[in-house]
C-alpha cells in the first residue's frame, strides 16, 4: 500500500500516519518527493483494510500495490535512482556508462592488457569473472580469490572501477573486498539467499535478468535486495532464451523503456550474452542506448579465439575501440 500525502501536508500529519501504520504492525517508509510525500507501507502480505489511515488529516489518496515489488516501482519511487560505483554515477540522465573487460579474469597479462586497452578506449568500469558460473563442471570455473586480486589490481592501476560476479551469500564478503560492484548472474537471480545477504551488504548491486524470467519477477528479484535497506541496484538486460536458437538469447530491447516505466532503477543492456556472437554486439549495444538504456556492459578480450570462456561474443580490443567511436556521434544525436 502507497499513501500519498496532499501538497500542504504538514510535519505532524506524517507523522500521525506514520504511527497509525506502525500500530497495525506494519512499517512504514516515508518517501519525500519534489512536490509531496508518498509514505510506503511495509510487512504486509496480503491485502491492508486502509480504513484507519484512509480518513487521516493530509492524506489525499491510498493506493493499493498489488505487484510483488514495491520498493522499485516508481509508483513508490517517481524520480530515478542514481547508482554511485566508484566515482562513476549510473542512473544520473547524463551520458551512458561503459563496462567492459573479459568474461573472466584469466591471468595477469590477460587482466592487464585489457584493463589498459579499455581504458584508452574511454570505458568507465572494468568487468571479469573470478567465480564462473559455468553450464558443465569441466569446464574453466574462473581463478576465484586470485582472480579478485587481479582485477582489484588492474582496476587500481587504471583508475577503473570493477565489477566481478557473486555465486553465493558465503562469498559476498570476500568480493565485496575486492569488487566495487557486485554482480548477481543470470543463473542467479533468483537465489533469495544471495539476494539477501547483498542486500544487507549494502554495496552497489549488478542484478542481471535470468535467461527465462519475466519482467515482474525480475523486478522482485531486485526488491529482495532493496527490502534488506541496501538501494544501490542496477538492472541488466541480458537477453532472455526464446524459440530461436541463431543468437545465444535474445535480446529484449522492449525490457529496457517498460521497466524505465516500472521502476526507479537504471538499467544496463548486455549485448554480448544476448547475442553470443561478435558481429552483433556493436550494434545491439547501440539499439540498447536507443532504447533508453543508462549502460552497456561488453566482453573485450586482447585474443577471443583464446579465451577460456566466451570468446566467441567476445570483442577484440580494437573492436572495442571501433565501438567506442561509434557511440560519440550516436551520443551526439541522442542529446548526452
Ligand atoms: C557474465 O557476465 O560473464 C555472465 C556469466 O553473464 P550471465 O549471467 O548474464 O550469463
Ligand atoms: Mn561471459
Amino acid at each position: 500500500m502507497l499513501i500519498v500525502m496532499g501538497y500542504q501536508a504538514r510535519k505532524e500529519e506524517i507523522a500521525a500516519v506514520i504511527k497509525a501504520i506502525e500500530c497495525m504492525g506494519l512499517r512504514a517508509e516515508p518517501i519525500p518527493g519534489g512536490e509531496r510525500t508518498a509514505i510506503g507501507v511495509l510487512g504486509n502480505t496480503g491485502y491492508v483494510d486502509d480504513s484507519t489511515v484512509r480518513d487521516l488529516p493530509g492524506v489525499q489518496e491510498v493506493i493499493h500495490v498489488s505487484k510483488p515489488y514495491k520498493l522499485v516501482s516508481r509508483a513508490f519511487h517517481p524520480e530515478c535512482s542514481v547508482v554511485t560505483v566508484g566515482n562513476v554515477r549510473i542512473g544520473s540522465g547524463e551520458r551512458p556508462v561503459v563496462t567492459a573487460g573479459p568474461c573472466a579474469v584469466e591471468s595477469e597479462e590477460q587482466i592487464m592488457r585489457t584493463a589498459r586497452a579499455v581504458k584508452k578506449a574511454g570505458a568507465d568500469l572494468l568487468r571479469g569473472g573470478a567465480f564462473k558460473p559455468r553450464t558443465g563442471p569441466h569446464t574453466f570455473q574462473g581463478l576465484k580469490e586470485e582472480g579478485l586480486k587481479l582485477l582489484a589490481a588492474a582496476g587500481r592501476e587504471t583508475g577503473l572501477a570493477v565489477v566481478t560476479e557473486v555465486m553465493s551469500p558465503e562469498t559476498v564478503g570476500i568480493v565485496a573486498e575486492h569488487a566495487d560492484l557486485l554482480q548477481v548472474g543470470a543463473r542467479n537471480m533468483q537465489n533469495f539467499d544471495l539476494l539477501k545477504e547483498l542486500g544487507r551488504s549494502g554495496k552497489p548491486v549488478l542484478l542481471k535478468r535470468g535467461m527465462c524470467a519475466t519482467i515482474e519477477e525480475f523486478l522482485a528479484a531486485a526488491e529482495y535486495i532493496l527490502a534488506e535497506g541496501n538501494p544501490n541496484v542496477i538492472l541488466c538486460e541480458r537477453g532472455i532464451r526464446t524459440f530461436d536458437t541463431a543468437t545465444r538469447n535474445t535480446l529484449d530491447l522492449s525490457a529496457i523503456p517498460l521497466i524505465k516505466e516500472l521502476s526507479h532503477l537504471p538499467i544496463m543492456a548486455d549485448p554480448s550474452h544476448a547475442t553470443g556472437k561478435r558481429s552483433l554486439v556493436r550494434p545491439m549495444a547501440k539499439a540498447a542506448l536507443v532504447a533508453g538504456a543508462d549502460g552497456i556492459l561488453v566482453e573485450v578480450h586482447p585474443e577471443p579465439e583464446k579465451a577460456l570462456s566466451d570468446g566467441p561474443q567476445s570483442l577484440t580490443c580494437e573492436d572495442f575501440e571501433a565501438l567506442m567511436n561509434e557511440l560519440k556521434p550516436l551520443y551526439n544525436y541522442l542529446g548526452f
